[in-house]
């Protein structure tokens, strides 16, 4: 059973979040008219195998929007933190892992 660690409200069931989607994408700027890369920020999403970001939201809690490092595979939670939490990436930096600031603690 998947449990995640909510940073306002302790460990919780999944079945209190809500799953928001690849926390990796990142939106081309306000000014970029690139059709590809519009299209590609709206449609393409991957399906890794592995340690991935996503969005999840603690619907039935706090309703904090989170991003939970989670291996696809097995599992496993390595971090969760706030949206608001999350460093700001460089661009081009699409897909890439990123850094987290705290460690779930167990
Ligand atoms: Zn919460």
């Amino acid at each position: 059973m998947l449990r995640i660690q909510c940073p306002h409200c302790g460990e919780r069931d999944h079945t209190e979040f809500q799953y928001g989607g690849d926390a990796t994408v990142q939106r081309p700027a306000f000014d970029d008219t690139s059709f590809d890369a519009w299209y590609a920020y709206v449609f393409e999403r991957g399906n890794p195998r592995g340690v991935h970001q996503e969005y999840w939201q603690h619907t039935a809690g706090c309703r904090e929007w989170l991003v939970v490092t989670r291996d696809t595979a097995t599992h496993r939670i390595d971090a969760v933190v706030t949206s608001r939490e999350r460093p700001v990436t460089q661009p081009g930096a699409a897909g890439s892992p990123r850094r987290v600031d705290r460690e779930v603690q167990r």
